[in-house]
């Protein structure tokens, strides 16, 4: 989501233009009414998705719709007023996966700034054996942790997830992963090797 793509044309308000300026007050330019007092606010919006776990393999859903239609993500997407960032989780997954997944541990809350997101990452384990295409999904399938597909990963943010996962793993530790992507504003924003993780903390879970 790239942030002009959110301009506003016309009030909810009175229906009137709209115009961006720096509202009496504030520090930053905000969409505004040219007429009423309506300002639109923006901020950054939560995705919450979760690492489906099954006999050291990770259930990965191949998208069905754009933007990187074709790739591989896990179950994740926009949380829905009213729900928390588990249910969330719970809900995306079955949609995407059609899998019922029992949440385990915090896996990884990353801010992605430039593109004003958050990312809440789960642990989970299938409550039941069944997963299967969504409508947002073309395919699901579990991968080995040797066997995922990182040249057909949808986003940076999938592939920093699934790494940290895999670091887990092999270092036997189950942790929770605070941090910050930031793109260095050169080449694609789907291009990972643009990308680090800074601010990055590593929690130990008991
Ligand atoms: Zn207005």
């Amino acid at each position: 989501m790239d942030r002009d793509e959110s301009a506003m044309k016309f009030c909810f308000e009175c229906g009137a233009g709209m115009e961006q300026r720096v509202p009496v007050g504030d520090d930053r330019e905000r969409w505004a009414c040219t007429k009423c007092e309506y300002i639109h606010y923006e901020n950054p919006r939560t995705v919450a998705g979760c690492v489906v776990e099954d006999a050291g393999k990770v259930l990965l859903c191949r998208r069905a719709i754009e933007p990187a239609r074709g790739l591989w993500t896990i179950p994740a997407g926009f949380l829905e007023l009213g729900e928390s960032t588990r249910e969330g989780a719970l809900r995306e997954t079955l949609e995407e996966a059609e899998a019922e997944v029992s949440i385990g541990s915090p896996h990884a809350y990353l801010d992605i700034p430039h593109i004003g997101q958050v990312y809440a990452v789960f642990r989970a384990s299938m409550a039941s054996p069944h997963h299967g295409p969504g409508v947002e999904s073309l395919e699901t399938k579990f991968f080995g942790l040797d066997e995922i597909p990182w040249e057909e990963m949808s986003f940076p943010v999938i592939a920093f997830v699934l790494r940290l996962y895999i670091e887990d793993c092999e270092k036997n530790l189950n942790r929770v992963h605070l941090g910050t992507l930031r793109w260095d504003g050169e080449g694609s924003r789907y291009d990972v090797k643009r990308y680090s993780l800074n601010q990055h903390l590593a929690v130990p879970l008991a």
